[in-house]
């Protein structure tokens, strides 16, 4: 194995918390490009084999320009092959992208939500995040918790805290949350995330649990993935935040973060720690949406050639206004509600197993809208400042501002009422369906008749334990007309499950 490749891989010399300025460029120099040589989706490589992914910025560029101005009838070609289900290639996406024609879009939009429905059915799995610290040691210039921000009220939340909030989110009925921490552990260090997991499965409350733990921190080194993994988490979520490299360097002043490299290697070392389901994303209003999902493509694509899977979840956060930041108030390239719709029904085309995480920094209403086009997760009552869901909200500890204020019941109510099944559904990672096994049964469509009957069943669940009663009466005739839509096999699965739920029987799956 080259040197190079092993140091970007576990870039030794770097303990786990070195504080602020524990960037490694010192620790190892940038190799350039080093593309994998293995053939396309022919599973694991050995590590030499590995490549660390450089984007190609060029050959966007080109594919954009070369997209242009397209006829009518390119277009529709392109969204007929769509249908498929089978992905596009990246000349085909730039095409989409620059569909402005009012009819057009509208085609866009419903191949999105046919592709959708194929493949997630009528279902929204629900989250929440659970921000455990905002400690951070990165200059960050859209983020609230960036080290120079004086105006921010730092905190990182003891176990009994974390505990407290667990208490509040179970109470609730949430049953997977979603781990945040800025990028600055306190004196424990890494051990203070791996501890906080086992506070958070540890809770138990009646029938409340969190039965599934996601997890976005900063990017570990591959022993400390090793640790994550063993703790159970669920998908190990990171976001690249903008692809274009000379933008990122002027959006990361200080910290580990200003390493592009080190962000972008994170998904390699997770999977090569053997965590298999990965959550990718770009923030949007930092660089041209066009060209970051273009990239993001390139960034799949290889993760696919290395490990025979790509990522499990791409999300699509939008720059919100954060304190003590004045580009959150003003994103370089802001990305317009109709911008926004186009690139979800883009990706829903692009990578049509790839789950669609839509959250709470978007407005009731736009999210709405993009449920149809190709959303699978949401999060739902959230707050983004450590203590919020157990204590009286902390002035200016938040992140950024939320989009979306509604409780979790409200939330429930209005997805019900639209027709979509608020699933609270963990089966999959917990019988191992992750990564590559679950994309083998995903591809060809088999996931929904496991998923269907998971969505109901942890759906009544959450009505008979938490709903409010109108709530209750929305959600009982949604499950009700779902049943009548359903294949007799998968009825009589649902309905055996449903009973067992009436009769008290909790996290009842297959
Ligand atoms: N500190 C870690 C990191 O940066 O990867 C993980 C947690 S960070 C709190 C999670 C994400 O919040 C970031 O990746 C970034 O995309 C997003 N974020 C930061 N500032 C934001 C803002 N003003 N509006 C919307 N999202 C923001
Ligand atoms: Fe820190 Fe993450 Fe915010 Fe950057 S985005 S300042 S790393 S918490």
């Amino acid at each position: 194995m080259g040197d190079v490749v092993r140091l970007l891989y576990d870039a030794p010399g770097v303990k786990p918390d070195q504080g602020a300025d524990r960037h490694i460029a010192a620790d190892y120099p940038h190799p350039g490009i080093y593309r994998g040589q293995g053939g396309r989706g022919k599973g694991k490589r050995t590590m030499s084999q590995k490549a660390v992914l450089k984007i190609d910025e060029g050959e966007i560029e080109r594919v954009l320009t070369t997209a242009g101005k397209v006829e009518p009838a390119r277009i529709r070609e392109v969204l007929k092959k769509a249908v498929d289900a089978k992905g596009l290639q990246p000349e085909e996406v730039a095409i989409l992208t620059g569909v402005s024609d009012p009819d057009l879009l509208g085609e866009l939009f419903a191949t999105a939500k046919h592709i959708k429905e194929g493949i997630y059915g009528r279902r929204l799995v629900i989250f929440a995040p659970l921000y455990i610290s905002n400690l951070c040691s990165n200059e960050c210039l859209y983020c609230a918790f960036r080290a120079r921000n004086k105006d921010l009220n730092r905190r990182a939340l003891s176990q009994e805290l974390i505990a407290r909030e667990v208490e509040a989110l179970v109470d609730q009925g949430h049953k997977r949350v979603l781990l945040v921490a800025g990028e600055s552990y306190p004196k424990e260090g890494f051990s203070y995330i791996l501890n906080s997991i086992d506070t958070i499965y540890g809770i138990k409350r009646g029938n409340g649990e969190v039965r599934r733990v996601n997890a976005n921190i900063a990017p570990l080194t591959l022993e400390e993935f090793k640790q994550l993994k063993k703790k159970k988490i669920g998908t190990y979520q990171l976001f690249q935040e903008t692809y274009h490299r000379k933008t990122y360097s002027k959006m990361h002043l200080g910290g580990r973060k200003k390493d592009y490299d080190w962000r972008i290697s994170a998904m390699h070392r997770a999977m090569e720690a053997d965590i298999d389901d990965v959550g990718i994303g770009v923030l949007f209003g930092l660089f041209d949406w066009r060209f970051e999902i273009l990239a993001m493509l390139q960034h799949i694509r290889n993760l696919e050639e290395c490990f025979g899977v790509g990522p499990h979840t791409i999300s699509v956060p939008r720059l919100e206004p954060a304190t003590g930041s004045d580009l959150a108030s003003q994103p370089p390239k802001p990305v317009s509600d109709v911008e926004f719709r186009k690139l979800v029904a883009i990706l829903r085309l692009a990578v049509p197993y790839t789950g669609i995480i839509m959250s709470t920094r978007e407005t009731a209403n736009i999210r709405r809208e993009t449920f149809a086009l190709g959303v699978s997760q949401i999060s739902a009552g959230s707050r983004t400042n450590p203590g919020g869901y157990s204590e009286k909200e902390v002035a200016e500890a938040s992140q950024f501002s939320l989009g979306d204020h509604r409780t979790l019941d409200e939330v429930v109510r209005d997805v019900a009422s639209m027709g979509y099944i608020p699933s609270f559904c963990t089966a999959c990672y917990r019988l191992g369906r992750t990564g590559r096994d679950f994309m083998d049964l995903a591809k060809p469509g088999e996931i929904k008749s496991h998923c269907d009957p998971n969505a109901l069943s942890t759906f009544l669940e959450y009505l008979q334990d938490y709903a409010s009663p109108a709530t209750h009466e929305t959600g009982e005739k949604l499950i009700g007309a779902v049943l009548g839509e359903m294949g007799e096999k998968e009825r009589a699965i649902s309905e055996k499950m449903l009973q067992a739920v009436k009769a008290g029987k909790r996290d009842v799956f297959i």
